[in-house]
């Protein structure tokens, strides 16, 4: 699944919204998802869309894609020094596919700010300047070795070369992220799980009358507006108080099927569906996906005997009542190896074993 790590100072809402996020009653009523770690929450990616195919097939039960977040402790000013609760927490998050940064931005003056007034641009600064020194002393500790091993195999020359200049950009104060690399060169690093190479998503934790607010920019990016107070009364509200509270808001959807949508944009992800009576499932596969890729998702055999793809749209599938009226009306298309498999694609896979 894909995995986001929550980052911030301490007091900016962290856990509150990790809680929410984790123990939704509305979404554990239908999903059978929980905690599996104390800092790891599986949430389901809210997807109205599965409802429909699920009622068209009368499947048994739904699927949805999911979402790891994983939480850490505050990381404060002075962590990668080994100060406040030192390195070993980012360990955590080393190996999510993403990081999502969670900022001040509620003003109740009965909730202490570690630097005593609220400050997003600055805080965001603090925190990103922490990664940067834990990157920076991943590099550096794994250079003598590096050094030592490049000369006896020249396969890690690039590697070498790329840990040096990557240890030149963090020691300027620059992320990982922003240093011009060949696809080479990047995938040579790769095992290091630098914190400043993964994409970020800035969550602005607002005041409850700011969740629709449009926000300035913060670093380059649009940070989503989120109130995790908010979240956190709707994770204890039934679907129809919680659909009720949402509009009285002002909002379309819950800051978890904002935060999920948001995450896929970010990291180039989209959702295809299988569907029948057993089970309706979306799956999720990066965007210029092609059938046998989407297939291996399901089952690397699938990948590997790929024949064909049965395929209708999402709305095709809706519009004809399912496979056999799309089939009736020249909707259900046959797609081979080189199909670029679109969002909302409703897919049967023929393939051999
Ligand atoms: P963490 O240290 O980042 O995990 O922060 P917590 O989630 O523990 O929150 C710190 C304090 O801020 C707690 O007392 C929360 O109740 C409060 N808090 C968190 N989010 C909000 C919010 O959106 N609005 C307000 N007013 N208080 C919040």
């Amino acid at each position: 699944a894909l995995s986001i790590g929550i980052v911030g100072l301490p007091n900016v809402g962290k856990s509150t919204l990790f809680n929410a996020l984790t123990s939704n009653e509305a979404l554990a009523a239908n999903y059978p998802f929980a905690t599996i770690e104390p800092n790891v929450g599986v949430v389901p990616v809210p997807d109205g869309r599965l409802e429909k195919l699920a009622a068209i097939d009368g499947a048994a039960r739904i699927i949805p894609a999911t979402v790891e977040f994983v939480d850490i402790a505050g990381l404060v000013a002075g962590a990668s020094k080994g100060e406040g609760l030192g390195n070993q927490f980012l360990a955590n998050i080393r190996e999510t596919d993403a990081i999502c940064q969670v900022v001040r931005y509620f003003s109740d003056p009965d909730v202490v700010h570690v630097d005593g007034k609220v400050n997003p641009s600055s805080d965001v600064e603090t925190i990103n300047t922490e990664l940067i020194l834990a990157d920076l002393a991943t590099v550096e500790k794994a250079l003598p070795r590096l050094e030592k091993d490049a000369k006896r195999d020249k396969a890690l020359a690039l590697k070498l070369e790329t840990a040096r200049k990557l240890a030149e950009h963090l020691g300027e104060g620059h992320r990982a992220r922003t240093l011009e690399l060949s696809d080479e060169q990047r995938a040579s690093i790769r095992d290091l799980h630098l914190l400043t190479m993964k994409p970020v998503l800035y969550v602005a934790n607002v005041d409850e009358d700011q969740v629709t607010a449009d926000l300035a920019e913060i670093d380059g990016c649009k940070p989503v507006p989120i109130s995790a107070k908010v979240e956190s009364d709707l994770a204890e509200l039934d679907p129809e108080d919680a659909a009720l509270f949402l509009e009285e808001l002002g909002l379309e959807e819950s800051g978890l099927a904002r935060l999920a949508r948001e995450a896929y944009a970010l990291l180039g992800l989209q959702s295809y569906f299988t569907s029948g009576v057993q089970e309706t499932r979306a799956w999720t596969i990066p965007i210029g996906a092609k059938a046998p890729q989407a297939a291996g998702v399901i089952h690397t055999d699938f990948e590997r005997g790929f024949i064909k793809a049965e395929t209708a749209s999402y709305e095709d599938y809706v519009a004809y009542d399912g496979e056999a009226g799309c089939r009736a009306a020249g909707k259900l298309r046959q797609e081979g190896k080189e199909y670029v498999v679109k969002d909302g694609d409703v897919m049967h896979f023929k393939f051999n074993v």
